[in-house]
């Protein structure tokens, strides 16, 4: 029987750039020893004090179907934590709790495009990004930013890549991959080019509780941009609860109206208990964000030193997230070459930057969620490995 086209274009059909990421599951599965420094889960697991809560919400009888758009206290949670932050007036009205990040963005770009619309978003990305846009029916563009810029997007260039047609840009601050955190004059310069061009702007905050240099700023605050913009957020980076599946999109009154619609005919909304687990980690304030956080905080500092004392390798040091952005050209090999020769001769797996983007070619993703030890060990030896690489060109 055939299938659809959306799903089978899911994730466009080429390469999905992961090769090295499954090679490393494979050879650990096999028995060998190898460091995973792949994908953003945390080393620690979710705090016993939330799943206690997790528990006693589900045994006191919080497992039938709970409210689509989010249980009343939590989307009151959410929308006072936001209205801190970002000092923009918010209401349980303008929150949807959403099964995690992930829907929220596949949600966010169904309430925003029609079929065939053009969907910005900026390179590098995250490696869903492409696919949540096709699967949502619209036509994603890739805004390229550079390295030299710090990845930071140009609005110039995201004014040219806003043609008839465009809906929505996506872009994500702090940054994964890219560790960067956009400024008030980049976001700025974004929010201008989504009045001028009636742009829906989706701004993926998942890790705005990891920022180590400088502060995050969502331009949902910024002049006339509340109405245009809606916020995507979750528990997983924030409180290690990848596995609860809870986030939210925070926006316009009559947007999420229209989302709470979509969820009663998609998800019919998130489990009562995880509700209730995120209301109480919310409830314990910044500690316990910063006490999460903390341990990449640590490797991105152990980093910095690692990496100063030699030159094979480049490190864009990031302002927030979990992880590094190694520039890798001075090895002269391409980044899936040196991942995969990473692998063979080390067994440290890390991403190829072309996983996240063509603008990312030339580097290397290298997430900080090993033990500090671990960590260290595997930089040290990637540096190594990479100016051994590095002396065959030199000479
Ligand atoms: N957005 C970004 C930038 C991410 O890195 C991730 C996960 O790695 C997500 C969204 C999705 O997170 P979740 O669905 O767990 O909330």
């Amino acid at each position: 029987m055939q299938l659809s086209h959306r799903i089978t274009h899911l994730t466009g059909g080429g390469s999905d750039g992961w090769d090295v990421f499954y090679r490393a599951r494979a050879l650990s599965e096999a028995g060998e020893a190898v460091i995973e420094l792949t994908i953003g889960e945390h080393d620690i697991r979710t705090d016993p004090a939330i799943l206690r809560a997790m528990d006693d919400s589900a045994r006191g009888g919080h497992t039938g179907y709970a409210e689509v758009p989010g249980v009343a206290a939590l989307r009151d949670r959410v929308a006072a934590r936001v209205q801190a932050r970002s000092g923009v007036p918010t209401t349980r009205d303008n929150v949807l709790i959403t099964p995690g990040g992930q829907s929220a963005l596949f949600a966010a770009h169904c309430a925003t495009c029609d079929a065939g619309d053009a969907a910005l978003y900026i390179d590098p990305y995250y490696v869903t990004y492409p696919g949540t846009l096709r699967g949502a029916g619209a036509r994603p563009v890739p805004v390229r930013t550079r390295p030299e810029d710090g990845f930071l997007p140009r609005p110039e260039d995201i004014a040219a890549a806003a043609g008839p047609g465009a809906k929505s840009l996506l872009i994500n601050t702090p940054n994964n991959p890219t560790g960067a955190l956009y400024d008030r004059t980049t976001l700025e310069g974004i929010a201008q080019v989504c009045r001028d061009r009636d742009l829906w702007l989706i701004s993926d905050e998942v890790y705005d509780t990891q920022v180590w240099q400088g502060r995050h700023l969502s331009p949902r605050a910024l002049p006339g941009m509340a109405e245009r913009t809606l916020v995507v957020g979750s528990m997983s980076k924030s409180h290690a609860m990848t596995g609860s599946r809870c986030g939210w999109i925070v926006g316009p009154e009559e947007a999420i109206a229209h989302l709470i619609n979509l969820a009663t005919h998609t998800t019919y909304g998130v489990p009562g208990f995880v509700q209730d687990a995120a209301l109480f980690a919310l409830d314990q304030g910044d500690g316990m964000e910063q006490r999460v956080a903390a341990p990449f905080r640590r490797r991105r500092a152990l980093a910095q030193r690692i990496l100063d004392r030699q030159t094979a390798v480049r490190l864009l040091p990031p302002q927030g997230a979990m992880y590094l952005m190694l520039d890798i050209r001075a090895t002269g090999m391409s980044d899936g070459d040196f991942a995969n020769a990473l692998l063979d001769a080390h067994r440290i797996a890390v991403m190829p930057g072309e996983s996240f983007g063509q603008a990312a070619a030339g580097h290397v993703r290298v997430a900080m969620t090993v033990a500090d030890e671990v960590f260290t060990r595997a930089l040290e030896t990637l540096c190594t490995f990479a100016a051994g690489c590095a002396r065959p060109a030199a000479g």
